[in-house]
């Protein structure tokens, strides 16, 4: 059934949105980005773990197109801090680097 996880099928496509003009937040307005796909896409475009078409209250989303894992903001965190400084970007680096 997964034999297809982590490849881009071209099924995003169809799920793609575009950057909302307002300048709103992707993941407020319900969107989930695909780092797979390198798309943007609605959750219409998602399941669940159970493969059940995503809803509202999804946590777990997975790609219909790659099957795999996509960011969505969880609802219960708001004003988590997302960016990290080039600096502190460089010392993670450095972090994983030395292990
Ligand atoms: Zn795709
Ligand atoms: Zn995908």
């Amino acid at each position: 059934m997964h034999k297809d996880r982590g490849i881009c099928k071209g099924v995003c496509k169809e799920y793609k949105v575009r950057k909302p003009r307002d300048g709103t937040s992707r993941y407020l307005s319900g969107q989930v980005r695909c780092q797979i796909c390198g798309v943007f896409i609605t959750r219409q475009g998602c399941h669940d773990r159970e493969e059940n078409p995503a809803t509202d209250e999804t946590v777990d989303l997975y790609c219909n197109c790659c099957n795999c894992m996509v960011r969505s903001k969880p609802r219960n965190k708001p004003g988590m801090k997302l960016k990290k400084t080039p600096q502190e970007e460089y010392e993670g680096l450095k972090k994983r680097l030395e292990k």
